[in-house]
């Protein structure tokens, strides 16, 4: 599904993507940790085309999205992203937030995006808040309501930047079950945490980036138990 060849990403003289290569195969979910700093968000943002690479290019099923001559509207409409702060607008609610895209983007009816979005938030425990404001919801509820907004039309690629660092301890494990039942349906998911235990449950693989590179990536027993580099031992003994 996405294929990233050679990426480079700077910032004035800041060399912070230093030639990133990575696969993400249909229905498998990769991970990334990193300490802060490491290039984890901005190799999420130029996926999502905010950030331009400086060089290498970034296939999407097969489609070089970092030409410029892409169609930039058109791929984002192919990817969900859900990141840290839940941008929800406050002053619609939820459904119209959950529904929003594939209205005005995806041209989908009225009609349909409503109910596809009532069964979504109702299989995901939100069926009562649909008509609900944002700031009537917990965190957790928000950021739920987020993924919902990013699952609504099917995109190929989901992308998810650390969704739960912004919540109350006690929320977390709600979204995190929403990634799972994601991950239980199918879904193509490259996702950065900070959560290692919820890594190695849900990951199919396990990337660490280190100084704007991919040191060293594999299973999660791999990367977690066993790790090769000491780099990436000196990072899990800080986190876990
Ligand atoms: P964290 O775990 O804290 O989220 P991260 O791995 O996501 O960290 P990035 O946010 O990708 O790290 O940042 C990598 C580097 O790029 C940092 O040195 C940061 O200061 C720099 N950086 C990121 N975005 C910008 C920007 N828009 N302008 C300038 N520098 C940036
Ligand atoms: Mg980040």
């Amino acid at each position: 599904v996405l294929q990233l060849q050679d990426v480079h990403k700077l910032f004035g003289d800041n060399h912070v993507l230093k030639g990133v290569d990575l696969e993400v195969a249909s229905h498998e979910v990769v991970v990334v940790i990193g300490a802060s700093g490491s290039g984890k968000s901005t190799l999420m943002r130029t996926i999502n085309l905010i950030e331009q690479v400086d060089d290498g290019r970034i296939l999407l099923s097969g489609d070089d999205i970092t030409d410029p001559r892409a169609d930039v509207d058109k791929v984002r409409s192919r990817i969900g992203v859900v990141f840290q702060h839940f941008n929800l607008f406050p002053h619609m609610r939820v459904i119209d937030n959950v529904t929003l895209a594939a209205r005005r983007v995806h041209k989908i009816p009225a009609a349909d995006a409503r109910a596809r979005g009532v069964d979504l938030l109702t299989r995901f425990g939100l069926g009562d808040k649909v008509d609900d404001y944002p700031d009537r919801l917990s965190g957790g509820q928000q950021q739920r309501v987020a993924i919902v907004r990013a699952i609504l039309t099917d995109p190929e690629l989901l992308l998810l930047d650390e969704i739960t660092s912004a919540l109350d301890p006690q929320l977390v494990g709600e979204v995190l079950d929403l990634v799972r039942s994601l991950k239980d349906a199918g879904s193509t998911i490259l996702m950065a945490t900070h959560e290692m235990s919820f890594a190695r449950g849900v990951a199919d693989r396990i990337v660490f980036m280190h100084q704007g590179r991919i040191l060293e990536q594999g299973s999660p027993e791999e990367i977690l138990d066993h790790p090769r580099e000491e780099a990436t031992r000196e990072f899990l003994s800080r986190v876990m």
